[in-house]
C-alpha cells in the first residue's frame, strides 16, 4: 500500500498537498488568486475516490457557475480514468438543490415536475397580487416589490421567519403579505422561482428531519469552491447539511468577494471557525498564474482595502512585462487600440482563446464587438447575448425600424406592448384576423381598428394612441438628429420609464446599454444606414470550433485565467462605477476595488489597462477622469504607454493620473459636446410615409359586400342590421349592444 502514492501528488506543493490529504473534519482553503484552491478542490475529489473513503454518489460539489462544474467532472475523470460523471453531485448550488427538491417535493405541497418560472412570469404574479389587494403600483412597483421578496430569500427568510425589521421600509409595508401570497400562489401553480430552489430546501429540512437525516447518511463529504460569495441562504444549506459528519471543505478568497449586491456576504468565510469547531485552516501563498508584476500590481491595489484579512502572495513566474496602462482619446480609439494589440499578438503566435477582455459593464462590450466585426476577428461574448442581440437592444431597434418601415410585423409585434398598454394577446389576434386575410401590414389593420368598436374602449385609445406617435416619429426622420429620435422615440414611448421603474438587479445595465445604443448610433450618417449596419453585424455568426477573443464581464471572469487580459475603461464614475459608490458608498468602492484585483489576476502574462478621456454619453461627449484605481497601482510594477496624439509634447510620465494636468486640458478644443453630432445632421433620409401608399393598395383587395339594411352576426355584439357602409367598416345597429362600427371582415350574414 506504501507503494500507491497516488499520481496527482506530484502535481501539488505541500501545502496544498496538506490540504488535499486533511479528508475528515472541517478545513477551510483561504488562500488568493491562482494559488490552486480549485486545483485543490478539485484533486481532493479525486482522492476521495481513489482512496475510496466514499462512492460518487456520497460527494456533494459546489461549483460557482455549470461550466466550472463541467471542467471539474472533466478533471476528475481524466485523473482516474472513470466516467459515469453525470450522476455525481457536482453542480451550482441552484442545481443541486433543484435535484433533492424534485425527490421530495410533495413535502412541501409541489409536484416533483415543478415547473421553475422566469422574472416575466414572477412580476406577473406579483402585480397580478398587488392588483388584487389594490395596493397602487405606482409607489409599490411590482419589480421593487419582488426584489425586496428575492432578498429575503437570499437571506433564507420564509414569510413566517421574516420580521418586521428585517426589510426596512418594504417589510413595514404590505410586501411581506404579498410574499406571503406570493408563495402561496406559486404552490398552488406547482411552480417555484429561482430563490425557492434553495428556501424550499431550508424548509424542508428543517421541518422534516427524516430527510435530513437521509442526506447526511448520503454526503459523507463536502466540498465548496468559491466560498467568499456565498449568501445566507446557501451558507445556511451548506450547514445543515453538514452539520452531522463535519466533513465540509470550502475554498475562497475573501478579497475575491463580488457579489455582495445579491446577497453574498463574506462574513460566511470569517464564521466557518465558530460554526466548525476544530476546523483545519490552510493557507496557500504561492501564485502558480501570474508574473510577478501582475502580482505586485494586484497586491499592491487591494492592500488599498480597510476590511481584508491580509495575506501574502509570491511566484516563482520571474517578473515578467510590467503591467501597461494606457490612455486613449475616447471609447473608438480604445477599441481600436485593443484591435490593434490583439491582431499583433496573434502575429507573433498567440491563441484568440488566450485572450480576454474584461469589462465592467456589459453595454462596454458594443465597441468592441464592432471593431473586431471590420477586423474579422472572431469573438465570444460569454454570460450573455452579444450587444444587438439583447433584449432592450432588440425591442429599441424595432421601434426604430417601424419607423424605417411600418410594414415591419414583427418589430410591430414586439413593442405593441412593450412597455404595457393593454394591448394583449387578444389585441394582436383581433389584428392578424385582420390583417392576413387581407394581406396588410399589422400598423395599417392596427390603423382601420382604431377607427371601429372593435377593441374595448381603453385598447381601442391606446392602439390610438401608439399609431399616432409612430406617425408622428416617422415625421421626424430626417429633421430631427437620429441620436436624438432615438432617445426621444424611448422617452416618449415609455420604454426607458419601464425600465427606470424596474428594480431588478440587471435594470441599470439594460438602461446602459440603451444609452449605448444611442452613442453607436451617432457613428452612422443616418437612420437606415445605422439600422443597415445593425443587420450586417447581426448576420455575422461564427462557428463554434474557430479560435475567438472572449469579452465578458468581470463578475463573470471569477476563477477563469488567460495568458493576455485587456482591462479598458479604468475611468471614474465607470470603475470604480458611480451606482456602486452611489448605493454602499465605502463598502460599494471596497467591492470595486476586489472586482479590480480578480481582473488583474485573472492573467498569467500580460495585463493591458485602458482609459479614455472622453467617453460619449447620450451621444454627446463627456470628459472622463482616469480611476483612481489606477493611482493606487504600485509603480514599480506598471509601465505606462505614452500617446503622441494624446499627451502632446507632456510626455506620459507617471505623476499619478488623477493629478496629471494634461486631462483637464483635453476638455478644451478638442472635446466639443455633439462635436460627432454636427457631422451626422448633414445627410439624412427624407421621411418616408410607407403608410398612405400601402392603405391605398389594400383598399381595393377588401370586398366587404355588404348592403345596408342587412342583418348580420358579429363575434362579438351578436346580431344586427347594417346602417352604414365606409369601405371596409360597418355602421350596424346591433340587437343587444346598440351602434357600432365594426371591420367588415369581422361580420358574416346572419343566415351563414
Ligand atoms: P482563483 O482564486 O482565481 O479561483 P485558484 O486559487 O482557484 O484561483 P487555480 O485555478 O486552482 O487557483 O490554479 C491557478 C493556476 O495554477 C492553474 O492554472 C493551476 O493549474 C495552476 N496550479 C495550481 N497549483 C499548481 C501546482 N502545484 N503546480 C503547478 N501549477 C499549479
Ligand atoms: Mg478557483
Amino acid at each position: 500500500a506504501a507503494a500507491a502514492t497516488p499520481p496527482y501528488f506530484a502535481k501539488l506543493n505541500p501545502t496544498q498537498r496538506e490540504a488535499v490529504e486533511a479528508l475528515d473534519g472541517p478545513v477551510l482553503v483561504l488562500a488568493g488568486a491562482g494559488t490552486g484552491k480549485t486545483r485543490v478542490l478539485t484533486t481532493r475529489l479525486a482522492h476521495l475516490l481513489y482512496t475510496r473513503r466514499c462512492l460518487p454518489g456520497e460527494l456533494l460539489a459546489v461549483t460557482f457557475t455549470n461550466k466550472a462544474a463541467r471542467e471539474m467532472k472533466d478533471r476528475v475523470s481524466s485523473l482516474l480514468g472513470v466516467d459515469h460523471v453525470e450522476s455525481w453531485w457536482l453542480g451550482t448550488f441552484h442545481a443541486l438543490a433543484a435535484r433533492i427538491l424534485r425527490k421530495h417535493a410533495e413535502r412541501l405541497g409541489l409536484a416533483s415536475n415543478f415547473t421553475i418560472i422566469d422574472t416575466d412570469d414572477q412580476i406577473r404574479l406579483v402585480k397580478q397580487l398587488l392588483r388584487a389587494e389594490q395596493i397602487d403600483d405606482k409607489k409599490w412597483p411590482a419589480r421593487a416589490v419582488l426584489s425586496a421578496i428575492e432578498r429575503w430569500k437570499d437571506k433564507g427568510l420564509t414569510p413566517d421567519r421574516l420580521k418586521t425589521t428585517d426589510g426596512g421600509e418594504m417589510a413595514a409595508g404590505r410586501a411581506v403579505e404579498i410574499f406571503r401570497q406570493y408563495q402561496e400562489r406559486l404552490i398552488t401553480l406547482n411552480a417555484c422561482d429561482f430563490g425557492d430552489l434553495l428556501l424550499h430546501c431550508l424548509t424542508l429540512f428543517q421541518k422534516h428531519p427524516d430527510v435530513l437525516e437521509e442526506y447526511h447518511r448520503r454526503f459523507k463529504y463536502i466540498l465548496v469552491d468559491e466560498y467568499q460569495d456565498t449568501n445566507v441562504a446557501q451558507y445556511l444549506w451548506l450547514r445543515l447539511l453538514a452539520q452531522a459528519n463535519h466533513n465540509i471543505c470550502c475554498v475562497g478568497d475573501d478579497d475575491q468577494s463580488i457579489y455582495g449586491w445579491r446577497g453574498a456576504e463574506v462574513g460566511n468565510i470569517l464564521r466557518f471557525e465558530q460554526d466548525f469547531t476544530g476546523a483545519k485552516l490552510v493557507r496557500l501563498e504561492r501564485n502558480y498564474r501570474s508574473t510577478g508584476n501582475i502580482l505586485g500590481a494586484a497586491s499592491g491595489l487591494i492592500k488599498q482595502n480597510a476590511g481584508r484579512l491580509g495575506k501574502t502572495l509570491w511566484t516563482e513566474g520571474g517578473e515578467g512585462e510590467k503591467v501597461r496602462v494606457r490612455g486613449l482619446w475616447d471609447g473608438e480609439a480604445e477599441a481600436r487600440y485593443v484591435g490593434d494589440e490583439i491582431e499583433a499578438l496573434q502575429r507573433k503566435g498567440h491563441s484568440l482563446d488566450e485572450i480576454a477582455i474584461l469589462v465592467r459593464t456589459t453595454a462596454q462590450t458594443r465597441e468592441f464587438e464592432e471593431r473586431f466585426i471590420t477586423l474579422g476577428l472572431p469573438y465570444r461574448v460569454v454570460g450573455g447575448p452579444r450587444f444587438y442581440e439583447r433584449a432592450e437592444i432588440r425591442d429599441a431597434l424595432a421601434y426604430l425600424r417601424l419607423l424605417q418601415s411600418p410594414s415591419d410585423d414583427l418589430a410591430f409585434e414586439r413593442i405593441v406592448n412593450k412597455p404595457k398598454r393593454g394591448l394583449g394577446d387578444a389585441t394582436i389576434r383581433l389584428l392578424h384576423g385582420l390583417a392576413r386575410p387581407a394581406e396588410i401590414p399589422l400598423t395599417e389593420a392596427a390603423r382601420r381598428i382604431v377607427e371601429t368598436d372593435e377593441l374595448r374602449p381603453q385598447a381601442r385609445r391606446s392602439l390610438g394612441g401608439l399609431l399616432a406617435d409612430l406617425d408622428r416619429w416617422t415625421g421626424m426622420v430626417g429633421d430631427t438628429p437620429h441620436p436624438e429620435l432615438a432617445e426621444i422615440v424611448l422617452d416618449e414611448s415609455g420604454y426607458t420609464e419601464m425600465w427606470q421603474l424596474d428594480k431588478s438587479v440587471d435594470a441599470p445595465g439594460r438602461l446602459e446599454n440603451l444609452k449605448e445604443l444611442v452613442n453607436a448610433m451617432a457613428e452612422f450618417d443616418s437612420l437606415m444606414q445605422f439600422l443597415e449596419h445593425v443587420s450586417l453585424v447581426m448576420e455575422n455568426t461564427q462557428t463554434l470550433d474557430q479560435e475567438q477573443v472572449t469579452l465578458m464581464t468581470l463578475h463573470g471572469a471569477k476563477g477563469l485565467e488567460f495568458d493576455s487580459v485587456f482591462l479598458p475603461g479604468w475611468e471614474e464614475g465607470l470603475f470604480p462605477n458611480q451606482r456602486a459608490l452611489d448605493e454602499t458608498g465605502l463598502r460599494g468602492l471596497e467591492e470595486e476595488r476586489r472586482l479590480a484585483y480578480v481582473g488583474l489576476t485573472r492573467a498569467r502574462k500580460r495585463v493591458v489597462i485602458s482609459f479614455v478621456a472622453n467617453r460619449r454619453l447620450h451621444g454627446s461627449w463627456a470628459a472622463a477622469l482616469p480611476s483612481r484605481f489606477l493611482d493606487e497601482l504600485p509603480k514599480d510594477h506598471v509601465e505606462v504607454e505614452s500617446d503622441a496624439g494624446l499627451y502632446g509634447s507632456r510626455g506620459g510620465g507617471y505623476g499619478g493620473f488623477s493629478g496629471f494636468a494634461g486631462f483637464s486640458d483635453w476638455g478644451q478644443g478638442r472635446t466639443t459636446p455633439g462635436y460627432r453630432r454636427a457631422q451626422s445632421h448633414a445627410r439624412g433620409a427624407a421621411p418616408k410615409r410607407f403608410i398612405d401608399g400601402v392603405a391605398e393598395e389594400v383598399g381595393q383587395l377588401s370586398k366587404p359586400g355588404f348592403k345596408v339594411g342587412q342583418r348580420v352576426f358579429h363575434q362579438k355584439f351578436g346580431y344586427g342590421v347594417v346602417i352604414e357602409r365606409e369601405g371596409d367598416r360597418l355602421s350596424i345597429s346591433f340587437d343587444k349592444a346598440g351602434d357600432k362600427k365594426v371591420m367588415a371582415s369581422f361580420v358574416v350574414p346572419e343566415d351563414q
